[in-house]
Formats: C-alpha cells, sequence, structure tokens
C-alpha cells in the first residue's frame, strides 16, 4: 500500500497546543469499515465487528498528545439522515470508503455531497479514510479523489486522502495525526476571520460616523 498523501491546496501551519480531545464524527455506507477503523485505532488490532445499530464512541490517541473522541455512526440507509444531527458542531468528518467495492463509490459520493451540501458544518475538515487497499482489487487513492469528485467540494474545506487498512492496521494513526493539523489550521483560518471582520465592522462604524458629521 503506497504512503502518499493528498492534501487540498494550503499547507499547514505549526500545531496548537492541544489540551481537550477533538471531536470527530466518522461516516460512511454500511460495511465500508468505520467500527473496524474505530477499534483498530483503539486497539490496535483488527476485531469482527456485528453490524452499528445507532453508533459507537471512543477516545483514541494517535500520538502523544494528540486525543481524539470518535463517533462512528452507522451507515445503513435508515441511519444517514441522522448524520447531519451527529456532525453539527463537529470539529472535522471522517469519510470512510470501501476501495473495494466499486459499484458502492458513487452512491458514496452523493451520500458524501448530501451531508456536506445540507450540514450546517461551518467549513470542517474532512479525511476520507480510503479503506481496504489489502484487498487486490481496491481502487488507489488518486482515483478515488476523481471518483469521489472531492476537487467539486467547497473551496473552505480542507480535506485529505488516506490510503487505509483496518484489517491490517496501515494509515489509520497517519491520517488521524494529519487531521490534527488540519482541525488546528481550521481553528486558526476562523480565528483571523473573525478578527478581521470584526476590524471590518469597527472600520464600517467609524466611517458611519464620519458621514454622519458631514451631513451635521
Ligand atoms: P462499518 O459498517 O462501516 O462499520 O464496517 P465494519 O467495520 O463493520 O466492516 C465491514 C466488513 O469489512 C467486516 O467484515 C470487516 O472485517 C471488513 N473490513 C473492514 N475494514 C477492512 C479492511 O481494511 N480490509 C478488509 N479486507 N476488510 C475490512
Ligand atoms: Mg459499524
Amino acid at each position: 500500500m503506497g504512503n502518499i498523501v493528498f492534501l487540498s491546496v494550503r499547507r499547514f501551519r505549526p500545531q496548537l497546543k492541544r489540551s481537550k480531545p477533538y471531536h470527530v464524527v466518522m461516516v460512511g455506507l454500511d460495511k465500508s469499515g468505520k467500527t473496524s477503523i474505530l477499534y483498530r485505532s483503539k486497539l490496535r488490532e483488527h476485531i469482527n465487528c456485528v453490524p452499528t445499530t445507532a453508533f459507537n464512541v471512543e477516545t483514541v490517541r494517535p500520538s502523544k498528545g494528540l486525543k481524539f473522541k470518535i463517533w462512528d455512526v452507522g451507515g445503513r440507509d435508515q441511519n444517514r439522515p441522522l448524520w447531519k444531527a451527529y456532525v453539527r458542531q463537529t470539529d472535522a468528518i471522517i469519510f470512510v470508503v470501501d476501495c473495494a467495492n466499486e459499484t458502492r463509490i458513487e452512491e458514496a459520493r452523493e451520500e458524501l455531497f448530501n451531508l456536506v451540501n445540507s450540514a450546517q458544518i461551518n467549513g470542517a475538515p474532512i479525511l476520507v479514510f480510503a479503506n481496504k487497499q489489502d484487498k487486490p482489487n481496491a481502487v488507489g487513492p488518486v482515483e478515488m479523489i476523481n471518483k469521489l469528485s472531492l476537487h467539486n467540494l467547497n473551496t473552505k474545506h480542507l480535506w485529505f486522502v488516506q490510503p487505509t487498512s483496518a484489517k491490517i492496521g496501515e494509515g489509520i494513526c497517519e491520517g488521524l495525526r494529519t487531521l490534527g493539523e488540519m482541525i488546528d489550521q481550521w481553528r486558526q483560518d476562523m480565528k483571523l476571520q473573525k478578527t478581521k471582520s470584526r476590524k471590518h465592522r469597527h472600520s464600517l462604524g467609524t466611517s458611519r460616523t464620519n458621514s454622519a458629521n458631514n451631513i451635521l
């Protein structure tokens, strides 16, 4: 399995001090490997999972000083309308795709865009786990970018594709570490934007006062 990473255009900035865990919601079609990824990152081993009816939640530590609380939400048809509620106020979305099942990639793409376009996620970063890379017929991560039309995502989202195998245990920690950096950058960008718009409002207020003085 290649260890190539794909970043959207912006470069990451230095890490911020992280004290609390990042809250992340993991979604994707049923059987894509979400629960296997969750427990692989928690227990460092592959476990046989039963289908998730509602959700699982675990705190995982991919490296020292980095902590995630990951919500693994069921991906069956009846669960998908709930994704929107789970992702409200999340720090990021993890979207898992079964790369060995080409017939369902289009369905996965539709669900990803439905979610990103309709949920209130305020530009939260998106990590795509291109899972089941251990299977011989797995679509590779470059092809997956095109198949999921990731370049058509709203540009306010940082996104990243990480090839993984929950079975072998490859790619998951690396992906989570990159996700931590993406969240840091997103938070810094939001802070910057807030400062800018406060300054802008302040200067508008000043010029309004000035023009009012001109009228008087
Ligand atoms: P979920 O419905 O998205 O939570 O998917 P599960 O984690 O329950 O996994 C569905 C099936 O795919 C199970 O039989 C897993 O053992 C299998 N699976 C998950 N990840 C991988 C992987 O990376 N490689 C292979 N070969 N099988 C996997
Ligand atoms: Mg599951």
